[in-house]
């Protein structure tokens, strides 16, 4: 509405100005026209008295000069008109009437130059043109010589003749005239302004709803319908514009409906252009993290990478992943920041993880909610967000994110959406790192057994040995055999075999330490290797399993029993061979030694029986 009234004030100035300007060059051009006609009608006069007094004098009547003259005065316009005459014409023929003198330095001045004189004389009442006219003297051919009846020269003035005109209709004239062409613009001005209001006003109105539609689309909302009563043009590009904005709400209502699943928490604004925005920047940043993750070789690299996520995306400082073996129930730290530890009571949630509140209920733990809300967190002076994150039925994560500051928590909390979303993204990739993992074990493990097989052997011996070397640990290698195992196999069959084979590895597996190895090396044959072992621990693992295979009794149908004996060689590594492998091979030749000198027994390698072995065999 301001506009209008502007526009309105703006046209009313120029219109106004435009008959300033018009009255002005009217009013001005109106006065010189007046003064020019009434100096030419005094001129005109002038030249009626000049020639009637010539007529006058020519006829001899220049005695009834006067009658003439007030013929002529008795014009309505003439308000006083006398002659005077001048000194040559005196010298000749005396004073002339007693009104025929200088009346005024006009007078006198115009005698004297012999110039016409002309002014205008300007009153409250009245306005008058004074003229005085010079009567000159000619000697023309055709013409009354004056120089006939004059005793002068010629051009000298003879006399002159003044007149006052009354012009003040003049000037009611011009007022009159004036007032006439201010009454038109005025009339003019008004019916333009009422043109522009009634042709502009539904163009401004149209122009204040557009700004008010492209305002409400600033901030996202496309809903406003827009209105025009201006016909034509303008009512078409209200149209394209409503129908554009309609195109433009349901593009992004879809756009908020399939991708409401991946909207990070502090993405939901009203504004649909911001929120998908920021979307596509959330779905191209994890479409980016998936593309990347399954490139890597193993699910270390990829929780090396969630790692990064959390720590360069959502700038969270301390917290801890951790992986879950569903199966086995217990937990392990996979990774975690700074140098602190974990929070949680590690050693009891490790190997029961459904102490773990947030893997037991599957719901995010958040510390701010209830006091002492996790029993397990050792940590008194720190609150928690824990998030869980299942992604199969063998396997499930812990995020567990801490800080001193209580106000963080809502921070992490508004980013949970976003991280499930990372998590998410990395759940195919995970599960199947685990599912290769898991055959790649499967792979290094006998089946029956389920004990390390000899391809283990093969892949990691050399790892092994090398951090053996670095470490200067030892190993003390016990090479396993059954005795007259093949009797076993013929006697009772291959199912009775194979379970005295089973019972053997669980001795093995009952009898060592976490960090021994026990391998199934070939048949019946087992190889167990003893970390940092005492040569007395040694022999003593050595006697246990010795003793307790053959205290085993096995069943083997018709109310008959069945023990077995079994060979234990031992060899040290490395002072008996500096490469596990030599020592396998000397394990192996104590072996053959007991089996050669009996059976049922230990022996432990002794670098002659390899000379000795050597001599009485010599492919051996
Ligand atoms: P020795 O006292 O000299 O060791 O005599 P042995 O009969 O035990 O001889 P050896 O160790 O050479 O016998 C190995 C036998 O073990 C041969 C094979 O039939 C049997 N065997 C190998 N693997 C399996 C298995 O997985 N199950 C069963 N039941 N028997 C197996
Ligand atoms: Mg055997
Ligand atoms: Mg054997």
């Amino acid at each position: 509405m301001r506009t209008k009234i502007r526009l309105l004030i703006v046209v009313t100035l120029m219109l106004l100005g435009l008959a300033i300007a018009t009255i002005i060059n009217v009013s001005l051009n109106f006065r010189e026209y007046n003064i020019k006609s009434a100096v030419d009608k005094a001129k005109l006069t002038a030249t009626i008295v000049i020639d009637g007094l010539t007529t006058h004098m020519v006829h001899g009547i220049m005695d009834k000069r006067q009658f003439f003259l007030d013929q002529v005065s008795a014009n309505d316009d003439i308000k006083s008109l006398w002659v005077i005459r001048g000194q040559k014409v005196i010298d000749q023929y005396g004073e002339g009437f007693n009104t025929e003198t200088i009346r005024d330095a006009i007078d006198a001045k115009v005698l004297k130059t012999g110039k016409i004189h002309q002014e205008i004389i300007e009153g409250v009442d009245n306005i008058s043109l004074r003229v005085t006219i010079p009567y000159i003297a000619t000697a023309k051919v055709g013409n009354p010589n004056c120089l006939n009846c004059h005793n002068v020269d010629r051009k000298d003035t003879l006399g002159a003749i003044s007149m006052t005109y009354d012009i003040s209709s003049m000037r009611t004239n011009s007022l009159f005239t004036l007032s006439k062409i201010l009454g038109i613009n005025f009339l003019f001005i008004i019916l333009a302004l009422f043109l522009i209001n009634y042709y502009v006003t539904p163009f401004l109105r149209m122009f204040s709803d557009l700004q008010k539609g492209i305002k409400k689309a600033y901030t996202g909302d496309f809903t406003h319908e827009f209105k025009s009563t201006a016909g034509g043009d303008a009512d078409k590009v209200v149209n394209q514009l409503n129908i554009l904005f309609k195109k433009i709400q349901e593009t992004f209502g879809d756009i908020k409906v399939n991708l409401a699943a991946f909207i990070p928490s502090g993405a939901t604004s009203s504004d649909p252009l911001h929120e998908a925005n920021t979307i596509i920047h959330e779905l191209s940043d994890i479409y980016k993290f998936k593309k990347t993750i399954e490139l890597d070789e193993n699910r270390t690299i990829v929780y090396g990478r969630i790692r990064d996520i959390l720590e360069l995306k959502f700038n969270f400082k301390y917290f801890a992943l951790y992986e879950v073996n569903n199966k086995h129930n217990n937990r392990k730290l996979i990774d975690i920041t700074g140098e602190n530890d974990s929070i949680c009571n590690d050693n009891i949630i490790h190997e029961n993880a459904l102490k773990c509140r947030a893997f037991r209920t599957n719901t995010n733990v958040i510390s701010t909610e209830f006091k002492d809300l996790c029993q397990e967190c050792k940590a008194d002076d720190l609150d928690y967000l824990c998030i869980p994150f299942n992604i199969n039925e063998d396997a499930s994560l812990i995020i567990s994110i801490t800080t001193k500051n209580k106000e963080e928590i809502n921070k992490f909390l508004s980013n949970v959406a976003s991280i499930k979303n990372y998590l998410e993204a990395a759940k195919p990739v995970i599960e199947s790192r685990i599912l290769m993992q898991q055959l790649h074990d499967a792979s290094l493990r006998d089946g029956m057994t389920n004990l390390y097989n000899r391809r283990f052997l093969e892949e990691f011996i050399d790892q092994v040995m090398g951090q053996a070397k670095r470490e200067e640990s030892t190993y003390h290698v016990l090479m396993i055999d059954v005795d007259f195992f093949k009797m076993v196999n013929d006697t009772y069959g291959h199912d009775v075999g194979d379970r005295v084979i089973v019972e053997l590895a669980n001795v093995l597996k009952d009898n060592i330490r976490k960090a021994d190895l026990a391998i199934r090396y070939g048949g019946e044959e087992f190889i167990v290797m003893l970390h940092n072992a005492t040569d007395d621990g040694a022999r003593h693992i050595a006697n246990k399993i010795h003793s307790k295979f053959a205290k085993l009794v096995f069943d083997v149908g018709a109310g008959e029993k069945l023990q077995k004996t079994m060979s234990i060689g031992i060899a040290k590594f490395p002072t008996d061979g500096n490469t596990i492998w030599k020592c396998i091979k000397f394990a192996d030749t104590a072996l053959y030694r007991a089996k050669n000198t009996g059976r049922n027994k230990i022996i432990e390698f002794k670098p002659e029986m390899y000379s000795e072995d050597l001599e009485s065999n010599p492919d051996y």
